[in-house]
């Protein structure tokens, strides 16, 4: 009994041993992992860092290897092609020209996100709205004006007719009277 008893200890504390060795092996392997993630990660933005440059000396005209210039080129063709779908959607979206910079600006936009120009479409709505006030005023204006001019036209006709009538009158009374 005291045998099994001693054996039965040694297995499990084998069986302790080959778990932590087991969970240290877990660990280091999620460690390495992790150091895995770190480098390509850091190669990946190596690579992008590259790519980058080539592309900016491609846009700058310098002349590049075949491969690379095949790249450039889906890669240029690419951005016209979202910035073409990108101004279909803005303009879908209800966007005008920028006065300023000429980039598609939403009409809601008070101030162009490129260039920090003011939007103008607003203003202009609003400046034909005072237009359109300032018309209706001096209309107004113009309408007394001929209404006055009227009263005053009817005024000295009346007047003219009473003075003649006036006169007409004097002379039957003076014709009478002689
Ligand atoms: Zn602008």
């Amino acid at each position: 009994m005291k045998d099994f008893f001693e054996d039965l200890g040694k297995r499990l504390s084998e069986t302790a041993e080959a778990v932590t060795a087991k969970a240290g092996d877990a660990i280091e392997i999620q460690k390495l992992k992790a150091q895995i993630r770190e480098l390509a990660r850091g190669n990946a933005e190596d690579l992008m860092e590259l790519g980058q440059s080539i592309y900016d000396r491609f846009e700058n005209g310098e002349e590049l290897d075949e491969a690379s210039k095949g790249l450039c080129e889906a890669i240029a063709s690419r951005k016209e092609s979202i910035e073409e779908y990108e101004n279909k959607i803005e303009g879908l979206k209800g966007a005008c020209e920028c006065t300023r910079c000429g980039k598609m600006v939403a009409k809601d936009m008070a101030f162009c996100p490129y260039c920090g120009s003011p939007v103008t479409e607003e203003e202009d709505i609003f400046e034909a709205d005072d237009l359109a006030q300032e018309a209706r005023e001096e209309a107004e204006e113009a309408e007394e004006i001929v209404a006055e001019a009227a009263e005053a036209a009817v005024e000295a006709v009346t007047e003219a007719a009473e003075e003649a009538v006036d006169a007409v009158e004097e002379s039957v009374k003076e014709e009478t009277e002689e």
